[in-house]
């Protein structure tokens, strides 16, 4: 067997902790080639000398010297690269083989798209650089013959129930609906007069999944199933209608697909992301993911409800997102990216995140997106106005 190596941008967050403990179930078949931090300088150094990464990447440049102290101190000889260009390289390199894009938000959609441009395997968690660059991503994977698997929880379930020719179209694969399912978050039963006091360690704390904070409040406001649902219509060349969300307070139904003949194929397993992660790493064989099996003679019921819809507006907007087309994701994403930093430094309530959003897409501009620098001004432009509607409200 001859080693893949794999180069992980994001790797001290929690998909990076999980792939790594994913890799080291493998020594003989994945080898690491780089792994990028953006300011956790310690626990990048440990990982790199535990996992004998060829380069430690900072992407925060102040932080490179602590990095080259830390890596010293533990006599390991992984090569320091600080930068956000440094991302983009080390993705680029020939040694990397597959890259796991396990950056929070648009921040990771440089490096990420240069994986596809190069025409690696991506292993895709990274989800807003997908909602926010789709049709670029779509282009490039195509142009590059790069192949693109997602790990994201419900992306990846259906990609594994659709058929290996869906990118030939939903129709013809004999798709009628994408269906992805929702845990409900924290406060799937939390009247909406309750939720303008949740706090961010509540809104941080999400029943069945251990995630980053960003993504954890996301849960939280279903903004995160509204990124998801527009991750899907780029991933599967989805037209909005072909689009569901169903509630599944269990977590154990990764999402679905509905076909022309009355089945439903899902995808099931327990809440752990090592096994969408070991999945992706994979395709198209299986290897071990080091989770618990699933018992559904323990669980006895999994249960399934419509969304609300009033209580988190957030899911709305998203189908809106995908009728308006142009930059509203771009705006949808970053008016949401400044408000869940605002929530999390206690600047604006739980309720203000979705209305953030919704006031910042009624304000930006609307436009055309056609390449990567128009993308990266329209979302510049919506983190102005989204940072001006939480200075009104403060
Ligand atoms: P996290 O906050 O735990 O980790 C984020 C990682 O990105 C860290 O390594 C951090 O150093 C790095 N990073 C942060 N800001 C950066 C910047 N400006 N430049 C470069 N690097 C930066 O996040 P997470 O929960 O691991 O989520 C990562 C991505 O995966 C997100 O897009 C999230 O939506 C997606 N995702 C996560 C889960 C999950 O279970 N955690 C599930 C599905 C999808
Ligand atoms: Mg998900």
């Amino acid at each position: 067997m001859i080693s893949q190596g794999i180069t992980i941008l994001g790797s001290t967050g929690s998909i990076g902790e999980s792939t790594l403990k994913v890799l080291a179930l493998h020594p003989g078949r994945y080898h690491v080639v780089a792994l990028s931090a953006h300011s956790n300088a310690v626990r990048l150094a440990e990982q790199c000398k535990q996992h004998q990464a060829r380069y430690a990447v900072i992407s925060d440049k102040n932080k490179a010297g602590e990095l080259q102290t830390a890596l010293d101190a533990l006599e390991c000889n992984s090569e320091v690269l600080a930068g956000n260009s440094a991302l983009s390289e080390v993705v680029s390199l020939t040694e990397t083989e597959a890259v796991m894009a396990a950056i929070v938000g648009a921040a990771g959609l440089e490096p990420t798209l240069q994986a596809v441009q190069s025409g690696k395997r991506l292993l895709l968690a990274n989800k807003e650089s997908m909602v926010i660059a789709g049709e670029l991503f779509r282009k490039a994977a195509s142009e590059n013959n790069a192949t693109i698997i997602p790990v994201d929880s419900e992306h990846n379930a259906l990609f594994q129930v659709l058929p290996k020719d869906f990118d030939k179209g939903l129709n013809q694969a004999g798709v009628e609906q994408l269906i992805l399912t929702a845990s409900g978050g924290p406060f799937l039963h939390t009247e909406r007069a309750a939720l303008k006091n949740i706090t961010p360690e509540q809104a941080c704390k999400h029943p069945n999944w251990d995630m980053g904070r960003k993504i954890s409040v996301d849960s939280a406001t279903l903004m995160n199933k509204g990124l998801e649902i527009i991750e899907a219509r780029w991933l599967f060349n989805a037209r909005p209608e072909q689009i569901a969300v169903i509630i599944h307070p269990q977590s154990i139904v990764h999402s679905m697909v509905a076909y022309r003949d009355g089945s439903v194929l899902a995808q099931l397993g327990m809440p752990d992301m090592r096994t969408p992660i070991a999945h992706a790493l994979a395709w198209p064989r299986r290897i071990e993911a080091g989770v618990e099996r699933l018992n559904l003679a323990d669980l006895h019921k999994l249960e399934f409800y419509q969304p609300d819809l009033e209580r988190f507006p957030g899911l709305g907007l998203a189908f809106q997102v995908l009728e308006a087309g142009g930059n509203a994701a771009v705006t949808y994403n970053a008016a949401n990216e400044v408000a869940v930093d605002a929530f999390l430094q206690r600047r604006i309530g739980f309720l203000q995140i979705a209305s953030v959003v919704s006031t910042a897409m009624n304000r930006c501009k609307q436009g055309k997106i056609g390449s990567l620098d128009e993308i990266l001004e329209f979302d510049r432009e919506a983190r102005d106005v989204a940072g001006q509607i939480i200075k009104s409200l403060v």
